[in-house]
């Protein structure tokens, strides 16, 4: 099988394997212990801590691992409902956000909170126009913003976007659950307030996350207990995966420092040219200009990806018509309805997202598959 659906889920590295074995079975102290090995144990989540704050240029202190990316969108949400107060302050997110992030602004709607959506121009790119018209300085209030879109990999102006909620005195959280190991995201650079993370979009095992708390920035924890975490996040911390998402962060700094994820962005764009020469009707989505290099957002004009899917997945490629949790659901992409698509060319178009492991000769192939069955 030729795995296209990256943005769904990684492969889990051999090298993240390796650096959890130890922690699932010799090292299996609880790091709250006070005895050697507990202390032993919780070395090795400092130095994971150590590894996720230099993906982003935080410090450790500031990173709290979750139990994945839609808790650490929750728990920041549910800190900032409390922090605003329900009371003539507003809440702003954008038309593309993952469910994520929309789920938990609607329930905070469903209980009287001001809840705006700005949305994006043709190109996947948030209206910044919108969001300053949105922002009102009047009234406390958050936005969260995701920093890259998981279904076109498009880019977003966080560091604009951020201005202008500062400019407001608004806290700001991003969702950058799709861009972190695929782009530089870096918070001594943007000032955001909160920045989710999420493990299995880049190598390490699904169920372990991360979020980034700056210092000094209020937070009224989800979940109360033991006071591990700093005490934003209580229970006992998940040894194992923390190590392992640790690992994946220190691979992912290699593979931008050496060239692997330029790699990445040069098969992408093998892909997209292919398929351009070999099909006559064929769309490519989103900014080109402002996007993750290892999505190709594609559209079949004539063909419903209903119809596509399946018979792709019998000639041997994986891959997905958007967000994997809204498969089978039968209704158009938010996101591309929010781009302006009509229903029809929602329903034709596929994700295609490569990771450091997509090979040229898998490429080569994938294109001569896609390009028979979308031109059959
Ligand atoms: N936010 C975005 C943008 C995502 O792509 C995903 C992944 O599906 C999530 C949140 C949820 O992350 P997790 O699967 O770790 O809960």
């Amino acid at each position: 099988m030729i795995y296209l659906d990256s943005n769904a889920t990684t492969q889990v590295h051999p090298r993240v394997v390796e650096a959890m074995m130890p922690f699932l079975t010799g090292r299996w102290h609880n790091p709250s212990s006070g005895y050697a090995a507990g202390r032993e144990v919780k070395a090795a989540l400092g130095t994971a801590r150590a590894q996720v704050a230099a993906l982003i240029g935080a410090s450790p202190d500031e990173i709290v691992f979750t139990g994945c990316g839609t808790e650490s969108n929750s728990m920041v949400i549910k800190s900032l409902a409390r922090e605003i107060g329900r009371k003539s302050s507003k809440v702003v997110v954008s038309e593309i956000e993952h469910s994520a992030v929309l789920r938990p602004t609607e329930a905070m709607a469903a209980v009287g909170f001001e809840v705006a959506r700005v949305g994006v121009h043709d190109d996947g790119r948030l209206d910044l126009a919108e969001l300053s018209a949105a922002v009102e300085r009047t009234k406390p209030g958050f936005v969260s913003l995701m920093w890259a879109n998981n279904e076109t990999g498009v880019i977003q102006p966080m560091a604009e976007a951020t201005e202008i909620a500062k400019a407001a005195g608004w806290w700001v959280h991003t969702d950058a659950i799709q861009a972190v190991g695929k782009i530089s995201v870096r918070v001594d650079e943007v000032p955001v307030d909160f920045l989710s993370i999420s493990g299995h979009k880049f190598h390490a095992p699904k169920g372990v996350g991360a979020l980034f708390i700056r210092k000094g920035t209020p937070f009224e924890p989800m979940i109360r207990g033991g006071g591990q975490e700093g005490g934003h996040r209580s229970g006992t911390e998940n040894v194992p995966y923390i190590v392992g998402l640790g690992e994946a962060a220190a691979i992912m700094m290699e593979s931008a420092q050496n060239g692997d994820l330029d790699r990445v962005a040069t098969l992408r764009d093998r892909l997209e040219t292919g398929l351009g020469e070999r099909l006559k009707r064929v769309e490519f989505n989103g900014s080109r200009e402002h996007r993750t290099g290892n999505v190709a957002h594609v559209s079949f004009p004539g063909k419903t990806a209903a119809e596509l899917l399946p018979k792709l997945d019998a000639a041997g490629i994986q891959c997905s018509a958007g967000s994997a949790c809204m498969t089978g659901k039968g209704m158009p992409s938010h996101v591309q309805k929010a781009m302006g698509f009509s229903d029809e060319k929602a329903f034709s178009s596929l994700r295609l997202s490569l990771s450091i492991f997509t090979t040229e000769a898998e490429v080569d192939e994938a294109i001569e598959i896609i390009a028979a069955v979308a031109g059959g």
